[in-house]
């Protein structure tokens, strides 16, 4: 994944984008970026970021630099804002996304114009250069946004820095990631998070809409291009799990959604009659939290924290890049309350279950602490795909998705074929997966959040959400 912010202004802005980006953290783990046009032209620092936290990385590159324009971005993927000579100027630029076809582009343009690209480690292309060769092979910022746009098959948001002193923006084209501007007294900013913008003074000002376009300087935003009339589809998981709480897109905040979805969970719960002598409603940290918040309201069940998660030293969520490291140190940052588990009705709510391995671990755990009973609510339904539209962490190969392996065991190849039936939940295949993977995690009772549930939850129209992950809509 990965987030961006840049700010543009009458004011220095060096500190608003330092600040601004470091609120991206959450979406990122690998590379961290800043540039800025200072009078002395532009100024970029890239670092690595895997282990050490963006402001440490960055607090000495930002001392000394003074600029009115910067960009900043927080990724997963390749080393960025990177820095381009063309015949659009020099610019710096950064993206967001996943690029699908970056082997067949690249051919492309090095087949058509001879020219070349920096190679990186283990023979990639940085999407940053490859996004900045789509566009400078037109003759506007504006053709060859939309250009690269029509090209990618995948999903990218881009920030650009000019030498002119403004920033141009664009959101991917079926408006996936959300873009914002916020406005302060001096000037105007473009971030990812609603949050970040608002923590530094800004205002709430505008949302990019599906592939749209926008210049931003000093005094104005204008639209360069106008949305594409085309069906959105936001992803549904930034409310569900990896949008930051204080966030708002789409005018829909993060936490407030995650209260309600859990709210719905219990209703449905209280309807079927289940799992109702609970002690406690919990919820796994941290995304599961907000969630079993909802629960608790609506069922009236205590809510406890029977696992707390040791911060000081573990503060980031997604590190390090590598699944069985980062499976250790979840593992390592989660601490029991044994008064809270042993001889207790737990009930959990986690944000969803994607492989199950982490869950099963700790299910297991809760039974040797004691816990008399252990249920679980994932906020979303079971995941059946595998994103292709972002660079998702949680779900980068199908047959890593636990709901896809049952699938496999229960009928081999052939349950490929019924992929729909296992998807809804009233079918016989959809209460067999259902009741395999709870057998499986060793759960008392199991129950997943209807996708009715999660999109009343967002409260937006079901057309403009992406719900590919749990049922291969495109
Ligand atoms: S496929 Fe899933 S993770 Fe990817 S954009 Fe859609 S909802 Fe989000």
């Amino acid at each position: 994944m990965g987030g961006f912010f840049g700010a543009v202004s009458k004011r220095d802005v060096i500190l608003d984008v330092f600040f601004g980006t470091d609120y991206h953290s959450h979406l990122g783990t690998l590379r961290g970026g800043i540039a800025a046009l200072t009078d002395n032209g532009f100024d970029r620092h890239i670092h690595n970021i895997e282990n050490t936290p963006f402001r440490t990385k960055f607090e000495s590159d930002i001392n000394g630099i003074s600029g009115k324009a910067c960009i900043g971005c927080i990724c997963d993927t390749d080393p960025q804002p990177i820095l381009i000579y063309s015949h659009l100027g020099t610019y710096a630029i950064s993206i967001i996304g996943v690029i699908n076809n970056l082997q067949e582009l690249t051919k492309e343009i090095i087949n058509n114009s001879a020219s070349h690209f920096g190679g990186m480690s283990g023979g990639r292309i940085n999407t940053s250069e490859l996004t900045a060769a789509l566009i400078n092979s037109k003759e506007s910022f504006v053709e060859g946004i939309k250009y690269a746009h029509e090209k990618i098959d995948g999903s990218v948001s881009i920030l650009i820095l000019t030498d002119k002193h403004e920033i141009i923006t664009a959101r991917d084209k079926y408006g996936r990631l959300p873009v914002l501007i916020g406005k302060d007294g001096d000037g105007y900013c473009v971030s990812f998070e609603s949050f970040a913008y608002e923590k530094l003074g800004y205002k709430d000002e505008y949302e990019l809409g599906c592939g749209e376009i926008v210049k931003v300087t000093a005094d104005k935003y204008e639209t360069l291009y106008k949305p594409r009339k085309c069906k959105k589809r936001i992803c549904a998981f930034l409310w569900t799990y990896y949008g930051y709480p204080n966030s708002h897109y789409e005018g829909v905040n993060v936490e407030v959604m995650r209260y309600r979805n859990g709210e719905i969970i219990a209703r449905t719960d209280k309807e079927k009659n289940i799992a109702q002598n609970i002690d406690y409603v919990c919820g796994v940290p941290d995304s599961g939290l907000p969630h079993a918040i909802g629960y608790a309201n609506e069922s009236h069940i205590p809510f406890a924290r029977p696992f707390v998660k040791y911060t000081p030293t573990w503060p980031r969520s997604f590190m390090p890049t590598n699944q069985n490291v980062r499976n250790q140190v979840a593992k390592m940052k989660l601490i029991p309350v044994t008064e809270l588990i042993n001889g207790k009705k737990l009930l959990f709510v986690d944000d969803s279950i994607v492989r199950g391995t982490q869950l099963r671990e700790t299910v297991e755990f809760l039974y040797d602490n004691g816990a008399k009973e252990v249920h679980m609510r994932s906020a979303c339904p079971p995941i059946m795909f595998g994103c292709k539209y972002l660079n998702f962490s949680a779900s980068t190969s199908e047959l890593e998705l636990i709901a896809r392996r049952t699938i496999l065991e229960l009928e081999g190849q052939e349950g490929e074929k019924y992929i729909d039936e296992y998807i809804d939940p009233e079918t016989e295949r959809g209460k067999k997966l259902r009741d395999t993977i709870a057998e499986k995690l060793k759960l008392d009772s199991l129950e997943y959040q209807t996708l009715d549930g999660l999109i009343k939850a967002i409260g937006l129209d079901e057309n403009e959400i992406c719900t590919y992950c749990w049922n291969g809509r495109e």
